[in-house]
């Protein structure tokens, strides 16, 4: 592509750009981070003022009741298990990814041992998020039982990884730095074939790329609405187990809100027979429920047709950095194969950190990973064609005019 108007004629006959009208969009601002924080769906402050005023202004404690507030989180999850594979009754929206993550690799850590317990490993990527690997650790560290966390360095290392003691394969479908994809049907297999279990961690993969959990067969997952899903600053991840493990996954942190009659108020714990088990405490009731408005837009469409524009949107931004930023130290750091490509890209530029705070003053807000990445999020609910034209061009002009250089784009604040 090498004019604007090509751009605008793809947006003139793109099916999923009337969706663009269900979001509440900061003028002039081009979003290329929503992989982080998703935006606000047009739908959640009127929702959210519901919340507060009818639910709990009017309803008050009765609301858990009439509001529908405490069957929410299995609610969600039923409209979420649409997007990832999921069945019926196998999904709840609660807590983080890393507490989740801490309750499934317990559970999931438990089974194995009592099938076989010399697994005794956990493999994961070193690559993955951080979050993730210190909650392995933690986690070794609490059971005290000899467990390991072996990393491997590039996902050709995993066949030789899993070996006979390995228990659980924690892997990130789509990897939050480099946007490389794992092959989740194939590398669920492998990981089964070894006798290991395959937990998947879809925080870059739920509302940006087709799942489907139950198809390949994985074990348990755990994912965020915050980030492609359009949930709202921390609103609750989920966790995803299918009916064939529910029953045999136990989670420590059994808490009421996963006891199977939680207002019997009995001074012993017993575990709900199904998903709610994987329910701690108390939820967040008004951040929870603005995460329907996101996904009731998803409800709209479907995977694939997210999907396909998608790849467009990542194909043409990588296209245009490429040929209209070709004298600039940019290097690709995302897959170019669309079957190993999630739906942001990264470059690595030497000065990469200034380079994107130069671009965020101008308007276009991606945002930085360490070390030396650029990392743009291509969300097709609201981004445009003409939107990753303009964002290039403003690339290109803070590279060649070398904007960034200004010291106030070197300052550093607590989150990159
Ligand atoms: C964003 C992200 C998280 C965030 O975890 P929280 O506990 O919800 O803050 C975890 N893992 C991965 C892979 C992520 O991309």
């Amino acid at each position: 592509m090498n004019q604007r108007e090509e751009a605008l004629a793809f947006d003139a006959a793109d099916p999923l750009a009337p969706l663009r009208d269900q979001f509440a969009l900061a003028p002039n601002v081009i979003y290329l981070d929503g992989n982080s924080l998703g935006v606000p769906p047009a739908a959640a402050a009127q929702r959210a003022q519901t919340v507060i005023g009818a639910e709990w202004g009017e309803g008050l404690i009765r609301s858990w009741n009439t509001a529908g507030w405490f069957s929410l989180p299995r609610r969600l999850g039923n409209k979420l298990a649409t997007l990832i594979g999921a069945a019926h009754n196998e999904v709840v929206v609660t807590d983080t990814i890393s507490v989740n993550l801490f309750k499934l690799l317990s559970a999931a850590l438990r089974m194995q041992d009592k099938r076989d317990p010399k697994r005794r490993v956990i493999v994961s990527e070193r690559s993955n998020f951080p979050s993730d690997l210190y909650i392995a650790q933690g986690l070794i560290k609490l059971l005290d039982r000899g467990y390991a966390l072996r990393l491997i360095d590039d996902p050709s290392e995993l066949p030789a990884a899993l070996t006979d003691d390995v228990a659980v394969a924690m892997i990130t479908h789509v990897n939050y730095r480099t946007g490389y994809m794992h092959d989740m049907a194939a590398v669920t297999k492998l990981i089964h074939d070894r006798g290991a279990l395959a937990l998947w961690d879809l925080a870059h993969s739920a509302g940006a790329v087709p799942v489907d959990l139950n198809g390949v067969g994985a074990d348990c997952a755990v994912g965020c609405t915050y980030k492609y899903l359009n949930g709202g600053p921390g609103s609750p991840a989920f966790a995803w187990v299918p009916h064939r493990h529910q029953g045999d996954f136990e989670q420590p942190l059994s808490g009421w809100w996963g006891h199977r009659a939680p207002f019997a108020m009995d001074p012993t714990y017993a575990a709900d027979d199904g998903i709610g088990r994987f329910l701690c405490g108390t939820q967040p009731m008004v951040s929870m429920a603005l995460v329907e408005c996101g996904l009731d837009v998803f409800l709209q469409t479907d995977m694939q047709a997210i999907r396909k524009k998608s790849l467009a949107l990542t194909d043409l931004f990588i296209e245009l950095v490429e040929t209209r930023c070709k004298e600039f130290p940019l290097e690709l750091v995302t897959p170019r194969a669309h079957a190993q490509r999630g739906s942001h890209a990264s470059f690595e530029h030497p000065h990469g950190y200034e380079v994107m705070q130069a671009l965020i003053a101008r308007g276009v807000i991606g945002d930085y990973r360490e070390p030396h990445v650029l990392r743009f999020g291509l969300t097709p609910l609201y981004t445009r064609y003409v939107d990753v034209w303009d964002a290039v061009e403003h690339l290109r002009h803070v590279l060649a005019h070398e904007t960034w250089r200004a010291p106030e784009f070197a300052a550093r604040g607590a989150v990159t």
